[in-house]
């Protein structure tokens, strides 16, 4: 089955916002087996809409619309495929009255024009909206089927996951089972992860084996098909266990995981708490921290140094160090990391000093991060980065990269035993 997505909205043309939804689905389709050769933006406009439709026509099976299911004027996505077809737009009742009630609910007058929303193409099957109020429909003719799903991603991922794939699923006669599971890495580049597990890559079938990069991060995805879940899962243990062997150092995480939440879980485990002084991140390290729930029982607090000045008279580091060491060095950063542990009464010190650029700073060039961790017990250890991003790419690298290290230092602690 070939598909093509085709994304309505003015807005994504205007470059407002960008296609999302078409991503999401791609990858959801990706699963399913299912090839997606075209991806169409299209404008709220019933002409070029149509013209659209009629190409897709000519080289898909299946065609999924997003956007354009909403109550006002320019939302004429169902419109212009009822006059392409043929098909009548009824009211279906079961929407209507969900509509009615949830105005009722709020305690808002509804417009008519909101009854426009549960008018649905003669013959589809009706995709229930759970997190909004435009329903979303699937049709099939002879020869095409056509899912139309809303524009908010809020509304249309849960439509699509919950709705839209049993029946496509059902569509292909699979009675399959597919399963997945992302393994995530850090501090290992695409290409050298792709050159560890290229047979692995070469050779793929029954489980499939997808990489993905973004922001400093790779990933691998492992999908299998089984007529039974315990034997699709076995067929990724089998080869994850194989990919752990290989690279299992550089993982941190699975599926949801991040490299903070990740942190988290190690951290309140083991009763650990935190705290961090900041130069060239500013703050980002503990922001990227506190943006996990629950973060409170483990990050303490911490300081932004950002100047000279401020290491030395607040932080407490020594001056003499810095005029012989520089504020760019393993020395500094490991003496920021004791002086806030100190400080704050932590069991872990974080120190990050560097050079986000683009120029150059305390004599290194560009890109150059050290970053110092002071942990219970032991010496101080630091670790450089040599960054070759702009400016605010390297202050988030420098802040996952701290993340990545202490969660490799902490599972090394034997008395841990993590
Ligand atoms: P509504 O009932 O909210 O009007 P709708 O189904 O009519 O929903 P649109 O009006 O086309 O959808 O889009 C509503 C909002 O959904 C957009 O402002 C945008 O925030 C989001 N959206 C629409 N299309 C996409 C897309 N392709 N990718 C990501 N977000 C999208
Ligand atoms: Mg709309």
């Amino acid at each position: 089955m070939k598909a093509e997505i085709i994304a309505v909205g003015s807005e994504l043309l205007l470059g407002q916002i960008s296609n999302t939804n078409a991503r999401y689905i791609s990858s959801q389709l990706a699963e399913l087996g299912i090839d997606v050769y075209y991806h169409t933006v299209v404008g709220d406009n019933p002409a070029r809409l149509v013209e659209s439709i009629q190409i897709a026509e000519n080289r898909a099976d299946l065609i999924i619309f997003t956007g354009g299911l909403g109550p006002t004027k320019d939302d004429l996505t169902k419109e212009a495929i009822s006059s392409h077809l043929g098909k009548r737009l009824v009211m279906d009742d079961h929407a209507l009255f969900y509509i009615e009630d949830f105005f009722k609910r709020m305690n808002r007058v509804m417009t008519e024009n909101n009854k426009k929303q549960a008018l649905v193409l003669e013959g589809c099957t009706v995709l229930e909206n759970k997190h909004g109020m435009a329903p979303g429909m699937l049709l099939s003719t002879d020869k095409h089927a056509y899912i139309l799903l809303p524009g908010p991603p809020k509304e249309m991922e849960p439509m699509f996951q919950f709705e839209a794939k049993p029946l496509l699923q059902k569509l292909l006669h699979k009675e399959t089972i597919i399963m997945s599971q992302v393994i995530r890495f850090y501090g290992i580049g695409e290409a050298e992860l792709e050159t560890k597990v290229q047979d692995l890559l070469e050779k793929q079938t029954n489980p499939t084996l997808a990489p993905l990069a973004s922001d400093g991060e790779v990933t691998l995805r492992l999908t299998a098909k089984s007529a039974t879940e315990d034997d699709a899962w076995q067929k990724i243990e089998e080869l994850q266990a194989e990919i752990l062997d290989r690279v299992g150092k550089y993982v941190y995480g699975y599926n949801n995981d991040s490299l903070a939440s990740k942190l988290r879980e190690i951290l309140i485990d083991h009763s650990l708490t935190i705290s961090a002084a900041e130069s060239m991140t500013a703050g980002l390290f503990q922001s990227e921290l506190a943006a996990v729930p629950g973060m409170g029982e483990a990050l303490v607090g911490g300081m932004i140094t950002y100047t000279e000045q401020i290491k030395v008279e607040q932080l407490g580091v020594d001056k003499q160090m810095i005029a012989s060491k520089g504020v760019v060095s393993s020395e500094c950063a490991e003496e920021m990391a004791t002086r806030i542990k100190e400080k704050f009464g932590t069991h872990i010190g974080i120190g990050i000093t560097g050079a986000a650029g683009p120029d150059g700073h305390g004599g290194q060039p560009p890109g150059t991060v050290w970053i110092g961790i002071a942990l219970d017990h032991m010496a101080p250890v630091s670790y450089k980065l040599s960054l070759s991003g702009m400016r605010n790419t390297n202050r988030l690298r420098a802040v996952k990269f701290t993340i990545h290290y202490l969660i490799r230092l902490l599972r090394e602690q034997k008395e841990l035993k993590i």
